[in-house]
């Protein structure tokens, strides 16, 4: 995360990121995808893996900055030329709060973005510009007496509300970190392979939730409801084709394996687990080594029962 260090006042002062910018226009695009498998239903089976439902479709950065390049071409078509940068995900800029002055939604406790009439699961984009435009009123919060999301963080990465530890977080655990997970999140982790969406699976809001409208936010290569043994199947060349043009592309294989593997420790002992992982026990990455490692440990027998002593 060290991204938040190196890009210093630019991510408050778009005007260093773009000069010339006077106002910055933010958009939101819902991603739920209707035709997945319902959510809860797969954290339930830990055969399966879960990912984050904004993974499941093609990747929103293209989608996102292809629809913002649109807009500002649509934009000029009527009014005349104009300076603009588009930023998806791409740039130094705080797009939460931006969404939140510019009357999208407010940052909940959890600190994502939500919407009264959309609940939370869209994805952020900004047009950078020197267009004078009048601006919007901030949006007001509406997490009122609600705090459900706190305690169901499996990793309580939550750590107060609008606080969050994003060390702990599953969505960085198993996205942004490039190394091992440490030990102590792992069990928490369940079969969650990419991100997690739990915070915004309890969030009340969320029955506003809007589906997809966008064909490229539909479901691929079943991975709505993907059974783990399967994935950890994949070979990187099969990793490589399924998942180009796929937000979880940008993971690359050996963290993907890493997570996987994460998964398997936590699913139901079984001879199809235990021969899953043993195929990958001289994996050539040191890193799914050691989680395949550590996944074989969680289904060897135990050594020796128990003994419980009490006084007569
Ligand atoms: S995404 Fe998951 S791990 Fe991260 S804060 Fe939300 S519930 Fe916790
Ligand atoms: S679950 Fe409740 S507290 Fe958390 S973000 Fe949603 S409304 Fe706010």
């Amino acid at each position: 995360m060290d991204y938040m260090q190196r890009h210093g006042s630019k991510r408050s002062r778009p005007a260093e990121l773009a000069p010339g910018t006077l106002r910055v226009i933010s958009v939101r695009m819902s991603y739920w995808p209707e035709d997945a498998r319902d959510a809860q239903e797969i954290l339930e089976d830990s055969s399966l893996a879960y990912l984050s439902r904004y993974a499941l479709g093609r990747d929103y950065h293209k989608v996102m900055r292809n629809a913002l390049a649109r807009l500002a071409g649509d934009l000029s078509r009527r009014i005349g030329p104009f300076g603009y940068r588009v930023c998806v995900d791409s740039a130094p800029v705080l797009e939460k709060a931006l969404g939140r002055n510019a009357g999208l939604g407010w940052i909940g406790k959890h600190t994502n973005l939500i919407a009264r009439d959309a609940g939370s699961y869209f994805f952020l984009g900004e047009i950078l510009t020197d267009l004078p435009l009048p601006v919007d009123e901030p949006a007001t919060a509406h997490c009122g007496s609600c705090s459900a999301c706190l305690p169901a963080c499996p990793t309580r990465a939550i750590v107060a509300p609008y606080q969050l530890d994003a060390r702990r977080c599953i969505s960085y655990l198993t996205i942004e970190n490039k190394g091992a997970i440490p030990v102590e999140f792992r069990k928490a982790l369940g079969n969650r392979i990419y991100g997690c969406d739990d915070c915004q699976l309890v969030c009340p809001w969320n029955k506003f939730a809007r589906d997809a409208a966008h064909p490229d936010f539909k479901v691929r290569y079943g991975l709505d409801t993907p059974r783990l043994t399967d994935l950890f199947a994949w070979t990187e060349s099969e990793f490589e084709e399924r998942m180009r043009g796929s937000a979880i592309y940008r993971i690359g294989y050996e963290r993907w394996s890493r997570n996987i593997a994460v998964g398997l420790g936590n699913a139901p002992s079984s001879a199809e687990v235990t021969a899953a992982l043993a195929a990958r026990q001289e994996d050539a990455s040191p890193l799914v080594r050691e989680h395949v490692s550590w996944a074989l440990a969680q289904h060897a027998a135990p050594t020796s029962p128990a003994i419980a002593l009490s006084r007569p």
